[in-house]
Formats: structure tokens, sequence, C-alpha cells
């Protein structure tokens, strides 16, 4: 606790230590205000601005310090100052002083309880950022909840200070009136509980829900608005009509089918989408042939003294093909339509909020109503303006798997996940590779540590890492492609034969009606927490929607989608992206779930760190692969899991530890506690929560166990 809060709360203390010893409250009661009235009311007479000054401030240092009284107070207001003025000086002193009292627990408790629950708090800050003024205007109506608990903790959120003032202000006037009112008739009052009969408690309950019901009236309103011009049909052909047949698109079909919906999914190029086809399984497929060629370059390592691989570099790109082609059946127009899905070969095009026109591949075109739309239609690579590069031509990851001849000097643009493992991969394949990023470092997503050990590797397998390089123009010199990129405000010149161009993905957002339909997007379509667009019954999911570009997130959304889109308005579901887990398959590869430094810093979430280094771990030197880390954050004091980062071999795997305990609440003491098989990679993460277990170890206790042993050794 810093020496401003300290003094504050020893204040605070000691005005409560004051009220009670010298009992305070004997004057903030009904009786003592009722035996003084005439007194009282002969002083402000004599003296009013004094009085009313004077009464004003008494009443904003008991509210400011959660006193009691105030009720009495309000009471004693209309007495002497009457229905107008005493209805004045208790609105404003009430408020001003519920508004200290918020602030005094906002500075004394608020990042104590960010920190310490910030994670789970998550959801009521969303909730409070989106609604907190409709809360506390509901709970501020209904007078039957403590007014000085809603001010501590309104404090302990993260409402803004102006809000809270002019909604309380807001919504206590009616009570304040009725209070003050009731002070004008003080002589004939006997108690406080005679304010409030059962009947005006009644009317302030429905005063309360009131906004709720506006609200929930204003959202059907504006829903009515949205659909205002569309003509909505009698019935429908379908349930659901999902755009796209990729990751997204067909997790939600299935779903769909599963739950015995009449569904259609549409797709214009090639079912499995980006994944299969040009994605996940491609560029993991590419990164075996490379890694066996990185273990044939260290054959020495492993005691073999000579291990040469012969190759051609198209057959290495037909394997790939070859992958996709034993991974499409799980993906194919077969099995979703043996699941009860009808697929559908063909572009689709919202035309209406609910009908789809679909453009089959024989040029044949149909329309289709539905009651719900799911847009799964993806992303594509985004190819930045620079000048010169349509003339210099250029590989995206759409194209890149057309290559059959190794381009000798490649040039990858961007650091991110795409672009490192291709990076590694073309490199290790035998291609001289450059790979240019603007920012600082590559990964920039992940911690330093991690681009460290990821640069550190691919500078000795021989690529050319080059940060802090912003490309600025391509040009051809002399028959020979080059890339001048600026670094410290110079001009570099990077020749190439090859350009890869990986910098990111842009969602598709054209082509198919959203324009017309007016859904509004920005990188991507804007959706709310239920994946829903500004049309109720229009949804979207993966890459399209983000805000991550992962399979298994685009996974994740079309569940929601798909429920959300079936059973809406009977229930519906807020898409959960607590604990999301990544990996970027470089080798050595880098997982994450939940919280890396960076994060846990800008957002200002207190943590622990305990790092586990695997050049320790038995099966990590056996595999002569003793190198990178486990780094697990933790809430300060306690073994609950922020955020793990895992570098090494199989990191990915690895991970999924974490992300099951994260998901589950699970700490480090319970994975200490979990028999591991020995050896094994997934070992380093018992040893990770033994880490954290000997650095929390009971230091005091030890030593009086120590004394134990000794005394039991005579
Ligand atoms: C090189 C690379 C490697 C990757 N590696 C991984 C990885 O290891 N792990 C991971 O989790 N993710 C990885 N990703 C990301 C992953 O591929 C995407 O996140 C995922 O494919 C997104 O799925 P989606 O369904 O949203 O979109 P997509 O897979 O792009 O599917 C969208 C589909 O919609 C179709 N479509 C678009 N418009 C229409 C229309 N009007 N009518 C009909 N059909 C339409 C498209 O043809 C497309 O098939 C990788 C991506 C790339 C490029």
């Amino acid at each position: 606790m810093t020496v401003r809060r300290l003094v504050l709360f020893a204040a605070l203390l000691g005005a409560a230590f004051a009220y009670y010893s010298l009992d305070l409250g004997r004057y903030m009661s009904l009786d003592y205000f009722k035996s003084q009235q005439a007194a009282i009311e002969t002083w402000r007479a004599a003296q009013p601005a004094q009085a009313a000054l004077f009464y004003f401030l008494a009443y904003v240092a008991v509210t400011g310090l959660s006193l009691p009284g105030a009720a009495a107070m309000t009471l004693a207001g209309g007495a002497i100052f009457g229905l107008l003025w005493g209805t004045v000086l208790v609105s404003f002193a009430s408020t001003i002083g519920a508004t200290l009292a918020f602030l005094a627990a906002r500075f004394l408790l608020r990042d104590w309880v960010q920190q310490g629950f910030g994670e789970r708090l998550r959801a009521i800050n969303d909730g409070v950022a989106r609604e907190g003024g409709f809360y506390l205007f509901t709970l501020r109506l209904v007078p039957v909840f403590p007014f000085f608990l809603i001010n501590l903790l309104m404090g302990l959120t993260t409402i803004r200070t102006r809000t809270f003032y002019w909604v309380s202000q807001a919504g206590m006037l009616l009570g304040t009136i009725v209070y003050v009112n009731a002070g004008t008739q003080l002589a004939k009052l006997a108690s406080l509980s005679g304010i409030l009969s059962p009947a005006l408690v009644g009317s302030f309950v429905l005063l309360g829900i009131f906004p709720l019901l506006a609200k929930r009236l204003t959202r059907r309103l504006r829903v009515k608005k949205v659909y205002a011009g569309w003509r909505r049909p009698p019935r429908f052909e379908r349930n659901l009509i999902v755009i796209g047949g990729g990751s997204a698109g067909l997790v939600t079909a299935y779903i769909a089918a599963a739950v015995k919906a009449r569904v259609t999914l549409v797709e214009k190029h090639r079912l499995g989408g980006d994944c299969l086809n040009t994605g996940c399984v491609p560029s993991k497929a590419l990164i075996r042939s490379a890694k066996l060629l990185s273990h044939l370059r260290r054959s020495r390592e492993f005691g073999i003294r000579e291990a040469r691989a012969e190759f051609d570099f198209a057959d290495v790109m037909e394997r790939v093909q070859d992958v996709i082609k034993a991974v499409a059946p799980h993906d194919s127009a077969e099995r979703y339509t043996e699941l009860g899905v009808e697929v559908i070969e063909g572009s689709a095009k919202i035309v209406s909020p609910w009908e789809v026109e679909i453009t089959r591949s024989d040029g044949s075109v149909q329309r289709l109503t539905t009651r719900s739309i799911v847009i799964a239609a993806g992303a594509r690579p985004l190819v930045p303006p620079i000048p010169g590069i349509e003339e210099t031509g250029y590989l995206t990851s759409d194209t890149v798997w057309n290559l059959r001849r190794l381009p000798q000097r490649l040039v990858v643009l961007g650091g991110g996940p795409i672009g490192a493992e291709l990076t590694q991969t073309f490199a290790r394949l035998g291609a001289k590779v450059t790979q240019v990023e603007m920012a600082p470092r590559i990964l920039i997503r992940e911690d330093p540590e991690v681009s460290d050990l990821v640069t550190r590797r691919f500078r000795t397998e021989g690529v050319e890492v080059l940060v802090n390089h912003k490309a600025k123009r391509f040009v051809i010199e002399g028959g020979e492609h080059m890339l001048i990129a600026e670094f410290e405000g110079r001009d570099v010149r990077i020749p190439f034969d090859a350009l890869l161009v990986a910098v990111g993905r842009a969602a598709n957002l054209k082509g198919y009606g959203l324009e017309e339909l007016g859904i509004p997007a920005g990188p991507t379509v804007e959706i709310n927490e239920f994946l829903q667009t500004r049309f109720p019954n229009i949804y979207a999911a993966g890459d399209v929607a983000g805000p991550y570009q992962f399979t298994h997130t685009a996974a994740h959304q079309a569940w929601y989608a798909a429920v959300n889109a079936l059973f809406d308005p009977f229930k519906k579901f807020r898409a959960d992206y607590s604990v999301i887990p990544w990996a970027t398959f470089v080798d050595p590869e880098a997982a994450r779930v939940g919280l890396n430094e960076i994060e846990a810093k800008q957002r200002g979430i207190a943590y622990e760190v305990t790092l586990y280094r695997l050049d320790d771990l038995d099966r990590a030197i056996a595999d002569g692969e003793a190198h990178g880390f486990i780094k697990v954050l933790t809430v300060p004091g306690k073994d609950r899991i922020l955020g793990v980062t895992i570098v090494g071999e199989h990191a990915g795997d690895l991970i999924a530890e974490y992300v099951l305990a994260m998901r589950h609440g699970i700490g480090l003491n319970k994975i200490l506690g979990t028999i591991h098989i020995y050896p094994t990679m997934a070992e380093a993460n018992k040893y990770a929560a033994g880490a954290w277990k000997k650095a929390h170890a009971p230091q005091k206790l030890l030593q009086w166990v120590a004394r134990f042993h000794a005394w039991r050794r005579g």
C-alpha cells in the first residue's frame, strides 16, 4: 500500500472510530431531530445560508464516510428547508458524498481487486463498460439497495466517475423527493419505516425495472428498424445457410445438422478452405519435410558421421499435395452430405436478410429462404501497395504451393507466424532466405525472449533476419529483382529471385452482399458478443469475423454461431475467448495460452513468473533438443495460471495441459500432483510447476521441520 493510500485509510478509520466512540450517531436519529426541531428552526431562520452550508457539509461527510444516518438527515432536510431547498441540498450533497465514497473505494481497493481478480472480473468489467449506467440507475431507483454499498462496489468496477455521478444523481432524485417530502411532516412521523409503505416500495421496484424494460423495448425497436423495408418470407426453406466451407463454415454446418436443422453449406472454391488447401495442412506437411533435412544436416550431433539427402523440390511439393488429398475426405462434400448437410458448390450472395442467391458452378442460379445465415467467408493474404510490387511479381500463402522449382534467393516479407514458418522451411529446403520485418523483432506478439530464441536459431540455419527494415519499393536493376528497404534512415538493397508476401491476412468482405445490406465491416465483419451482425439473424464466424485467425478459433466460434443462429431468441451464448491457445510451428515451436508478460503489463495485471529451462529435461537432452523454456505467469502468491509460453520441441502439444488447466481452473499445485510419464517432454510441465512450488515453499515451516529431524536424530 502506498503512503497516500495509508494516509487515506487511516483518516477514514479515524473518522469511523470517532463517530462510534463519541456516539455521534445519536445526532443522526429521527428522535434527536424531532427533539431539536424548534431550536434548529430558529437557527435556520436567523442564519439561513450558514445553516444550509453546515447541513450540506455534514451530509457530504456522513455519506462520503459511509456512516449511518443519511436517511434521517434527509428527513431533517425536509423539515428544516422545506421540499424544494431540502431536495436541492440533499440531491447534491448525497451525490457528492456518494462520489467521494466511490472514489475512496476506487483509490484504496480497485487496483488490488482488478489485479487480483482481473481475469475473473473481465465479464463484469465488460458488462459495466457496456451497460454500467443502466444497472447503476436501476440500483439507485430502488431505495432498498443500501446506498453506501452501491458506492463502494461501484468504485471497484471500471465505471467512469462522471457516469457514476450523474446516473447516481438522476437515479436517487425520486427517492430523495419522497424522503424530503416526508421530512416536511417530521413531527407526524413515528419511525423511518413508516415512510416506505409496501405500495411505495413496489412503485420503486417498478421504476427500477422500467429502465431495463425500456432498454429491451429500444433494442426491439432498433432491430425492427434494421429490418424495415425488407419483406420477411412467411416461411423458410432452410433453418440455416452457411456461406463458406472452410473451418468455420464446416463446423457450423456440422453442428446444425447434428441438432437436426435443415442446413445448406455453400462453397465457391474448395471445401476445407484455407486451412486444408493453402494454410495449416500444406504448411505443416512442408515443415515436416524440411525438418527431416534439418535432422540430416545435424547428423553428427546424433553420432552419425554423414547423412546426405538427395531430393527434388518438386517431389517435396507433390508430397504436400498428397497430404492435402489424404486429409481432404474429412472435409468432403460426401462426408458432410452423409452427416445431413446439403452441400452446394457455388457462390453465395445475401440478397435479403432471409434470402441467399446461389450461383452454382454450372451457371444456374437458385434463391433460398432461410431463418438464419452464417457468414464464414474467410480471409486472404494481404498485399501492401508497395511501389513496384505488382511489376516484380510475388508469391503469397495462396500461391506458394504451386512452386515446383526452389527459388535460389527468397525474400520473405513479414515476421509474423506465417512468414516465420515459411522462412525457416524454405531455408531448410536450400533457399537463401532473407526475412524482412519492419518491427524491431519477429513474432512481435510474443515476449522478446521468444523472438530472440527463434531469431538466433534462424541465423544459425543461415537465414538473414532483417528487423527494423521497412520495405519501400521494388525495382528491377540489370535484370535483377531488388527490394529497397529503409533501415535507420538509409536505403538497403536486397536482391532476390522470388518474393513471398506474408504481412497479414485481410477478411473477405466483398461480393456476397455485405455492402448491399449495409452490414458494417471494418477490417472484419462487425459482430456483437453473440456473433450477430447488424441483422440479428445474420452471424459471422472465423477469419472473416476475427479477432483471431486460427482454425481452432474458427471452429470455436462456429459452435456459438450455429447454436445462436438456431436457438435465438430462446437461448443464446456470448462467445468466450477467455482461454485461447496458439502455436507458431517454427523449430523450436513457440506456443502460448493466456497472458504473456507484454500483455500482462499492458493490462496492468500483477503476475509472477516461473521459468523452467528445457535444457534441464532428460528427454530433451536425449533427443538432442535441449533448448527452449516454459514460462508460466501466475497470480502473485497463488498457483492460479494467468498464461503460459512454451518454446521448444513439441511446444504446441505441451501447451495442451495448461490450456486444460486454465479452462477448468486447475492450478500448478494440481499439475505438480499429477503423474507424468518418464522420460517425456510433457514432464517439463510438472517441473515448471515444481519450480513454482519451490519458490513458494513455506520457509518458516521448513525450519521447524529441520529442527524436528535434528531432534529425531538425537
Ligand atoms: C500458411 C498458413 C498457415 C496456417 N497455419 C495455421 C495453423 O497451423 N493453425 C491454425 O489454427 N491456423 C492456421 N492458419 C489459419 C487458418 O488457415 C485460418 O484461420 C482458417 O482457415 C480460417 O477458417 P475460415 O473458415 O474462417 O476461413 P477459410 O478457411 O478461408 O474459408 C472460407 C471459405 O469461404 C469461401 N467463400 C468465400 N466467399 C464465399 C461466397 N460468397 N460463397 C461461397 N463460398 C465463399 C472461400 O472459398 C473459402 O473456402 C494458417 C493460415 C495460413 C495461410
